[in-house]
């Protein structure tokens, strides 16, 4: 486990001796351990101290939202390793006991090892001198809404420095403020601006200029690496920026994505308030984005979501099945339910647009179990008419592996259907967090199911989860078999990884098997088992009892 080093720490009482009118606090984030001085409020403060502070009442209440925050911001921050040093925001509080409240700087600086991991929370409270003050009315009156001069000179040179990746322009505005005014009052309105600007501070970093445009229009740009990346970015301005004093107001948002750099950055901006102005009225979408692609994605994600509770209780959701075979006899060694979505107007839907969002927003549980269900009454179907089955795998969603008793509910499946346990496989796919995935997938394994490690070779962690992990079957990933049957180095890694997996004992498939040079060179490196289009689609329950007659008999 990694400590904070010697360094950081002599470095802090350094500080300590030479600032004697601040408070301190370093918190060790992975030992848990706080060491406090400088005023007499810390004292006795042991376990997280923005805890302490935000239940201390030190804290003046209109201070309270900035100051969640803050500690949102710097929490996330610990917990994710956001690449940030450092953050600091402006809080009324009573930083000399039993004195009056004073305006103060809280300033977090986060100490990281190489990787970026946040070891410790250097945290520095103190409050503003009299000319501070004063310095700051000036400054809150007149720019804190960053004069858009600067701000268009920001941008400017932020991409500058980010000539290959992705920019959107952001705008966003308080729906019908005007009556924010109107009903809570003008000083109310100007307090909420006030916020917003503010907060916006904490939540950009240095390569996220933003400013206040006019009354309560804003903008701010940001690079980004996916459109899940930047909704993310997205609906995080929005939660951070929403409920201030427990007002009820909407945020409505325009992106425009800068496709064309040689375009002044004003364009992009105007493309984002034509996107901002298109949403307006609308109740159930709040983003409008200026660009074709993203629009009609965000359009596509929104009717499946409208769509697939209603599609649920309509049995809409079916299991196909798709052959497993052995290469060298051409028989069904078993099968892989996969999920379809049959819309009475829309017809078949592929699992590549519905699996992400259900993922995201947790349905994909209910289809899963939907799947489960199917592929155990269809074994308990076999047996029933006689037909020698063979074994079923499934697929198991990380989303709810740790949240969701898996293992509980798929042995009450096997007992109600009365399937032996063998029939039915699971297919996890191969991830980052090897570690928590491990426990899951022995919990399984002891439970007596058959572990399949799904894509492997697709991501970054095959061999360490490999290493970490009791498979018992590999999965070759349909990319990693095309992309590496072309060459002949290519052609290589993959002969050793089945010489590999046979190894250390595990059995392996290839998936994506699409045509018949594939598979016999598969079968002459010693895997003699396959999955894809050059043997059968994935197919309706009657059209794969119909296969496995044939093919078996
Ligand atoms: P997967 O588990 O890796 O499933 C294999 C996918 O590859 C299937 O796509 C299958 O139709 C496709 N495939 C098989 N052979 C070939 C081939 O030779 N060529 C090509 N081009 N494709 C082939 P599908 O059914 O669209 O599913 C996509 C992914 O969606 C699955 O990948 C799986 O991760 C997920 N998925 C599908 N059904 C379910 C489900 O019921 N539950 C969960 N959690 N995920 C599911
Ligand atoms: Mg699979
Ligand atoms: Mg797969």
């Amino acid at each position: 486990m990694c400590k904070i080093s010697k360094k950081d720490i002599d470095l802090f009482y350094n500080m300590l001796d030479q600032d004697k009118h601040s408070l301190h606090f370093l918190w060790d984030c992975t030992a848990g351990t706080v060491t406090t001085a400088g005023s007499a409020l810390f004292e006795n403060v042991t376990g997280d101290p923005l805890d302490f502070l935000r239940e201390s009442g030190l804290i003046d209440e209109q201070s309270m939202p900035q100051f969640n925050v803050f500690t949102a911001r710097l929490e996330e921050g610990v917990i994710s390793g956001i690449n940030r040093s450092s953050l600091s925001v402006d809080i009324l509080m009573k930083f000399t006991p039993g004195a009056d409240y004073e305006l103060c700087g809280f300033y977090a600086h986060l100490l990281r090892d190489e990787s970026g991991k946040v070891l410790a929370v250097h945290g520095t409270i103190r409050p503003y001198s009299q000319k501070e003050v004063a310095n700051k009315k000036i400054i809150t009156t007149f720019s804190s809404d960053r004069a858009p001069q600067i701000y268009g000179q920001e941008v400017a040179e932020m991409m500058a420095r980010h000539p290959d990746e992705e920019i959107a322009f952001i705008q966003f505005d308080v729906e019908r403020f005007k009556l924010i005014n109107e009903n809570y009052g003008v000083e109310t309105g100007d307090e909420l601006l006030a916020f917003l600007t503010q907060t916006l501070g904490i939540i950009c970093n240095e390569e996220q200029p933003y400013c206040r445009l006019t009354a309560d229009v804003f903008m701010i740009v940001t690079t980004f690496d996916s459109d899940q990346h930047l909704l993310d970015f997205i609906h995080r301005l929005e939660s951070l920026l929403s409920g201030f004093k427990g007002m009820e107001y909407r945020l409505i948002f325009g992106v425009a994505i800068a496709e064309d750099r040689t375009l002044h950055t004003r364009r992009h901006g105007d493309n984002a308030t034509i996107a901002r102005q298109s949403v307006k009225g609308s109740a159930l979408n709040n983003i409008g984005f200026f660009n074709g692609r993203m629009r009609s994605e965000l359009q596509k994600k929104q009717l499946i979501e409208e769509n697939m509770q209603a599609a649920l209780l309509d049995n809409q959701f079916v299991m196909f099945l798709q052959p497993k075979y052995s290469i060298s006899t051409n028989r069904i060694i078993g099968a892989e339910a996969l999920a379809r979505w049959i819309h009475p107007e829309k017809g078949m839907i592929s699992p590549a647009e519905f699996i992400p969002v259900f993922e995201e927003n947790g349905f994909i549980l209910k289809l899963d179990q939907i799947i489960w269900d199917s592929a155990c009454r269809k074994l308990r179907d076999w047996i029933d008419r006689g037909i020698q089955p063979v074994p079923v795998s499934v697929n198991i969603s990380r989303e709810y592996i740790h949240t969701f008793d898996v293992v509980g509910y798929l042995l009450e499946l096997v007992k109600k259907y009365d399937v032996p346990i063998k029939l039915l496989e699971l297919e996890i796919t191969e991830t980052t967090d090897a570690q928590g995935v491990s426990d899951v997938v022995q919990k399984m394994k002891d439970a007596g199911f058959t572990m399949l490690m799904d894509d492997f070779g697709s991501g970054y962690s095959s061999l360490n989860m490999l290493k970490t992990t009791q498979f018992d079957v590999l999965k070759i990933d349909r990319g990693f078999l095309s992309k590496f049957m072309e060459s002949g180095r290519g052609r290589k890694i993959i002969s050793h990884t089945i010489s590999m997996s046979r190894d250390i004992g595990l059995d392996i498939i290839a998936e994506g098997v699409e045509t018949k040079e594939q598979a016999q060179f598969l079968s002459d490196c010693g895997c003699d088992s396959a999955q894809g289009f050059y043997y059968s689609k994935p197919v309706s329950q009657e059209e794969f009892d119909r296969l496995l007659l044939s093919a078996n008999n």
